[in-house]
């Protein structure tokens, strides 16, 4: 199953990417789960989604290969593994990948800091303060 790291497909709804163990889509994904959006060294995670427990690079891939709006991965799940590292492609559970320092508990690759900015997208996190709830403009 090796596949050369330069190769990239962008796959939409229904199929999802067979380069995966776990269900996975998005726009233009790299073999380390790099996407059409975000292509830095770090950006190696995707991330599952609640309304349909499918990975996405980001959650503008989401947007673009789903029909439905994006619902972050739910609190009372946190337990479960909704984080794939693209680098050694260990899935995480939230709670690990929250935990992680940024680092991959797996394999020591570096995570996006960056992504601690806007996780809210990605997972429900309890008293998101300001009662903006994604009706934004
Ligand atoms: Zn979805
Ligand atoms: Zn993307
Ligand atoms: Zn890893």
């Amino acid at each position: 199953m090796a596949t050369p790291a330069t190769e990239r497909e962008t796959t939409t709804a229904p199929d999802t990417d067979p380069r995966f163990e776990v269900s996975l889509r998005g726009i233009d994904v790299d073999s380390e789960t790099r996407c059409a959006h975000w292509d830095d060294p770090v950006d190696v995670v995707a991330l599952r989604f609640g309304c349909c427990e499918t990975y996405y690079p980001c959650d503008a891939c989401h947007d673009a290969a789903a029909d439905h709006e994006a619902v972050p991965w739910p609190r009372d799940r946190f337990d479960e593994p909704a984080v794939l590292c693209g680098a050694c492609r260990t899935t995480l559970t939230a709670r690990t990948y929250l935990d992680s320092d940024d680092t991959c508990p797996a394999c020591g690759a570096a995570f996006n800091p960056g992504c601690r900015k806007h996780r809210d997208r990605y997972f429900e996190v309890e008293g998101s303060d300001d009662g903006d709830d994604g009706d934004n403009l």
